[in-house]
């Protein structure tokens, strides 16, 4: 736990970046926002030029036994849920091919009877020959568990601390292994440790304070520039969207807030990529694009078989680990959440070009170390 230690120390004795950070949070007049959109943007075209790198999540399966009180996969949502075997994934993969892209993020819940290490690692042994960029967002492990992933060629770990609040931890998380705190902030330490050179946090906004939550976050990427220094580190900021439960925002975050914390985020950490997911608006991300993103998913689905139509026919509840069967007549398993941007990979790869950036479908081949 050297990182969940440290970070605590950081917040209560802030270093001068810190604070000079969390000046940047301050509310401020719009001539003072415009001149840090300027300033986000130069910062951005300075360290990646006019690039946007795409992406898309390739959800592997939907069942979980923690329960999280903001997500659809939750187990207390009675869900259609299901688990792609390697097959359906590939199929699944294939279509993400061809619509253009070479990276790839493997989504999945948690569940040790549906997904363990040795799935994961067979997924990805199928991927590697298609995928030259394979990032996971899954559940948190042991060092000795990332190991065998990266030797299987994924080279990226994605894990949201959600919010760091620990009272609303708390209250969000009140089953299963997520509830504990400390053993999900020090997972990226355990991924680099485990071999990963891609690493990525974020918070889910609306669960807390807007302000504190990004506070504690900047923190946490202090830790991750001096501890996992080999590392390119990435941020996204998501914001709630509908889901299976309903769970409605306890706090707001406003496309201004959002602006300003990208902007803060930007002048901060030059050289982290900041992500953008199609939970925004086609519009917001539009303007947004040219201002300090330099990631992009386009085209997503939420569910898995959401893009072919794999494993409709295996569709059923979970309870109590134990598959039983659904008597509704649907076809597509239960999304995580609903999406906001459903433009297709290349309407979004031709609204950048029109906004004078470069899409990037693949920026790394294994060939390079060869
Ligand atoms: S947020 Fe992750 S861990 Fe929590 S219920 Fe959803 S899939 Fe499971």
């Amino acid at each position: 736990m050297i990182f969940s230690h440290q970070w605590a120390r950081d917040l209560e004795y802030p270093s001068a970046s810190l604070m000079a950070f969390q000046k940047l949070l301050e509310p401020c007049d719009d001539d003072v926002l415009e001149a840090r959109a300027r300033s986000s943007t130069a910062i951005s075209r300075r360290y990646f030029g006019r690039t946007m790198r795409l992406f898309a999540p390739l959800y592997l399966s939907n069942e979980c036994i923690n329960s999280c009180a903001y997500c659809g996969f939750s187990r207390d949502n009675a869900i259609l849920r299901v688990t792609l075997d390697v097959e359906q994934m590939a199929c699944e993969a294939s279509y993400l091919l061809q619509e253009g892209f070479r990276s790839v993020l493997l989504v999945a819940g948690e569940h040790p009877k549906f997904i363990s290490n040795g799935y994961l690692k067979k997924c990805i042994e199928r991927l590697v020959p298609m995928f030259p960029s394979i990032v996971l967002e899954v559940a948190p492990m042991e060092i000795k568990e990332y190991e065998p992933l990266v030797e299987a060629g994924a080279e990226g770990v994605l894990v949201y601390q959600e919010t760091y609040d620990l009272e609303a931890y708390k209250q969000l998380h009140t089953a299963g292994p997520k509830k504990d705190f400390h053993w999900r902030l020090d997972s990226l330490q355990r991924a680099y440790e485990g071999g990963f050179r891609r690493l990525g946090t974020g918070v889910l906004f609306g669960l807390a304070h807007w302000r504190a939550e990004a506070t504690a976050l900047a923190a946490h990427l202090f830790f991750l520039q001096r501890y996992c220094w080999k590392a390119q580190l990435s941020v996204s900021l998501p914001r709630l969207r509908p889901a299976a439960g309903n769970f409605t925002p306890r706090f707001s975050f406003s496309d201004r807030d959002f602006a300003q914390l990208l902007f803060a985020l930007r002048i901060t950490f030059p050289t982290i990529q900041l992500v953008m997911s199609t939970r925004e608006e086609a519009a917001f991300r539009d303007a947004m694009a040219p201002l300090g993103v330099t990631m992009m998913s386009a085209g997503s689905h939420t569910e898995p078989g959401g893009y072919t139509g794999q494993a409709s026919e295996q569709l059923h509840h979970t309870i109590r680990g134990k598959s039983v069967p659904i008597t509704c007549s649907s076809t597509h398993a239960t999304k995580q959440f609903e999406i906001s941007d459903d433009r297709s990979p290349s309407m979004i790869a031709s609204k950048l070009v029109s906004l004078g950036l470069d899409p990037v479908w693949k920026d790394w081949d294994s060939v390079i170390l060869t």
